[in-house]
């Protein structure tokens, strides 16, 4: 089987980071017979360079025609670079939600995975986390107070701000079934987080997310609740599925939880298998072109591609356990590095889980 990927480098230490994840998919593709062919593309700050705008409509149209995208990351340093000194709707950033607008992607996953490895990275009790962690936050993205109706009025000399948080129960049962679809692929428990006890769009977020799938465990959790058992008990969730502003801070706070963002991969879907996969972290301009950046959150990104997008559940497995079995040779990137362990450089890296897949 043939899969099209687009992929953007980007800038910083994007492009570094996603040719050790194309290392990494080609060594899928020779053990178990797949092609995957990279179509690489300039979005970002490398995009401004030479065409003057972020994502170009060719560009964007490229990402379009592909199976799926495989990002790096986008930006440069912001108090330095001349990208900075462009109106904000032209700096590099603006590629990002360019691109997920013209893909008409509205789901976010952001996995949260402390390995039991790297349990002297996670600041919480080791009691709380033995054995290590793995779940993910389902992030509503084109929704709720973030795309509301706002203005700010005066009245009487008062100024008064206002935001509107809308949903309407197409967009809610869409991203309910990702989420579902999602747990039926891990843990098959759904946490659904809300503030139905407040909040007219809370009710009906929870009336609508309704069982579907019977062989998923659905719970429902009130956001205050949920943002103290992430670091109560984090072992507890699979996936957690929420509004956009929830999203936005529980995915936070879960990746802090983990300790290491060079390891925290991210997915967003939309209404068809073309997803766009990045890791969670940035383009790190502090480390680009030294071959210190650590590569694992993207070749993780390319995993949850092979699985939600192509599934190939196997193969998404392989390159997971074969980040695993680095970890636990002892092998770590300057980030994660812990004493007694075997410093290495990106390269390096993705060299190993390469050839353990
Ligand atoms: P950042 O995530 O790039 O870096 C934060 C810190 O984490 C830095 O110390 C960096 O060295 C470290 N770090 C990040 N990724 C790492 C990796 N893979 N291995 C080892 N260490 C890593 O965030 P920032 O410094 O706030 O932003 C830098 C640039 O990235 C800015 O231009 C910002 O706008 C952009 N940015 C892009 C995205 C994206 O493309 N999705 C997301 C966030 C920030």
């Amino acid at each position: 089987m043939n899969y099209k990927v687009a992929v953007i480098p980007g800038d910083g230490i994007g492009p570094e980071i996603v040719r050790e994840a194309r290392k990494v998919l080609d060594k899928v593709g020779q053990k178990y017979g797949h092609e995957f062919t990279y179509q690489e593309l300039l979005m970002g700050g490398c995009s401004i360079d030479a065409y003057g705008e972020p994502l170009t409509e060719e560009t964007l149209e490229a990402a379009k025609a592909s199976d799926s995208v495989l990002l790096g990351a986008v930006g440069g340093n912001v108090g330095q670079s001349n990208w900075y000194q462009l109106p904000p709707d032209k700096r590099p950033e603006a590629g990002l939600l360019k691109i997920r607008k013209g893909l008409e992607l509205y789901a976010n996953i952001r996995p949260a995975v402390l390995f039991d490895e790297l349990s002297g990275a996670c600041p919480l009790k080791p009691e709380l986390t033995e054995g290590g962690f793995d779940f993910v936050v389902m992030r509503e993205l084109t929704g709720g107070l973030y795309f509301g109706d706002r203005k700010t009025v005066e009245e009487n000399g008062v100024k008064k701000a206002i935001d509107t948080l809308t949903y309407d129960e197409n967009e809610i049962r869409r991203i309910a079934k990702w989420g579902f679809d999602v747990a039926m692929k891990r843990g098959k428990k759904v946490c659904s987080v809300d503030k139905a006890n407040v909040l007219d769009s809370s009710r009906l977020w929870r009336s609508v997310v309704a069982k579907d799938y019977p062989e998923v465990e659905l719970t429902h959790m009130l956001v205050d609740n949920c943002a103290m058992q992430l670091v109560r008990d984090p072992k507890q969730f699979d996936v957690i599925l929420t509004e956009n502003m929830f999203g936005d801070i529980l995915s936070d706070e879960a990746s802090m939880v983990t300790g290491s963002i060079g390891m925290l991969s991210s997915a967003s879907l939309g209404a068809t298998k073309l997803g766009l996969y990045e890791p969670s972290h940035g383009s790190a301009p502090d480390l680009a072109g030294q071959d210190k950046a650590n590569p694992i959150a993207t070749i993780l990104s390319a995993a949850m591609m092979l699985r939600y997008s192509f599934d190939l559940e196997k193969e998404a497995d392989a390159i997971e356990n074969a980040v695993k079995q680095v970890l636990k040779d002892g092998y770590r990137t300057i980030d994660i590095m812990d004493e007694g362990k075997t410093q290495v450089g990106t390269i390096q890296m993705g060299d190993l889980i390469a050839e353990r897949i």
